[in-house]
């Protein structure tokens, strides 16, 4: 429940709104699950409270920290036993979690491990928001904190768009985990019809996976493209409100031979001339079976240098957790640069 909703909840059965802020810090903030140790609050609202919800919590079935940088994996196994991964990526100052929105994901881009293995379903809000749980209070024990979150691990969350946002509002919530929208990136594939109604709704920021620089390209590797061409995204990223000093992120997976060549370079910079955007180009993670290959490191620094030339912001993004997996297609790479303040 949003903090709105437990309110609302709370007044139709007799006790004062205001208790659902106690309740969301107690959860929240003390990370605590049993409303019996909820002591600020009457007894008889903790008895409420016990009968009538269910205040779910996962336990990582396994846990993996990367000896080169402190990046941490780990799978949550839900109800049903579907699985999900999570990773916290540390940067400096930054401990970025990377959430999943989705168990699987339809979308089915060819060069993307989870694309490959199909949807099984939607994530339910809670699953999203326990993710961070879990990250929060793994970091709690080294007396850190969580400062930001991204939406790039399983699944495409405007597919899942009522539950995220669900997700993102309580997340937000400043009773509760109290992480800011600033703090927080969604990252789409391109559902053009959903991405200004999420910016309005939420205020995250936003990261677009372009990935190719030509419909033609890009419907060969990105099946929604047939769907949602690049002429309609472009157009709805330049209509769409961002916060001054803000940038959309333009993320762009480079794969040797397919996207990476001459021509590509000359149509992003016509494609993307008149709109605030800064580039993460992303080497292609390899995954066994795959089709594609990464393009050597020179070819990705030259990539770039030829992009920074034109007069745009450009970043690789570092692949990290590399000893531990977690840079297998979805669960990898931290997100340098990605929130300028
Ligand atoms: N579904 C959303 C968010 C999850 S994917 C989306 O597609 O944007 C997060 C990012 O990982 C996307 O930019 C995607 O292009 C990238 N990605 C997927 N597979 C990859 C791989 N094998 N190597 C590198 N990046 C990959
Ligand atoms: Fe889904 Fe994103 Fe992977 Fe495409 S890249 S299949 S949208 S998770």
């Amino acid at each position: 429940m949003t903090l709105r909703e437990l309110r609302n909840f709370l007044k139709e059965n007799g006790f004062p709104p205001f208790r659902a802020n106690q309740i969301y810090r107690w959860i929240y903030q003390k990370l605590e699950n049993d409303p019996e140790k909820f002591t600020d609050l009457p007894l008889s609202l903790r008895k409420e409270v016990k009968n009538r919800f269910i205040i779910p919590s996962l336990k990582p079935l396994y846990i993996q920290r990367s000896k080169l940088d402190g990046t941490v994996k780990y799978l949550l196994q839900l109800p049903d036993r579907e699985i999900i991964e999570s990773v916290i990526i540390p940067d400096r100052e930054r401990r970025t979690l990377c959430v999943s929105s989705q168990a699987g994901c339809r979308m089915g881009c060819k060069f993307c491990y989870t694309g490959k293995g199909g949807w099984r379903r939607n994530l339910e809000p809670w699953e999203i928001v326990e993710q961070v749980v879990v990250a929060v209070k793994f970091l709690k024990r080294e007396n850190l904190r969580l400062t930001n979150i991204v939406f790039m691990g399983m699944g495409e969350p405007l597919d899942n768009y009522e539950n995220v946002v669900k997700a993102i509002k309580i997340i937000t919530e400043e009773e509760g985990l109290s992480i800011s929208p600033r703090r927080i990136s969604v990252s789409t594939v391109g559902i053009v019809p959903l991405i200004k109604k999420l910016i309005e709704e939420t205020g995250v920021n936003l990261s677009v996976s372009l990935n190719a620089a030509d419909n033609d390209t890009r419907s060969l590797i990105m099946p929604v493209n047939k769907k949602y061409p690049i002429e309609s995204l472009l157009q709805t990223l330049k209509e769409v409100e961002i916060p001054r000093r803000k940038r959309i992120v333009i993320e762009y997976v480079l794969l040797k031979n397919v996207n990476d060549r001459e021509k590509d370079i000359e149509n992003l910079k016509k494609l993307l001339r008149d709109i605030p955007v800064k580039i993460n180009l992303i080497p292609f993670n390899p995954f066994p079976g795959a089709e594609f290959e990464r393009p050597d490191d020179r070819a990705v620094l030259e990539f770039q240098r030829k992009l920074i030339d034109s007069g745009f912001s450009v970043f690789i993004r570092v692949s990290k957790g590399g000893d531990i997996l977690a840079a297998c297609g979805q669960l990898r790479g931290a997100v340098l640069n990605e929130f300028p303040d």
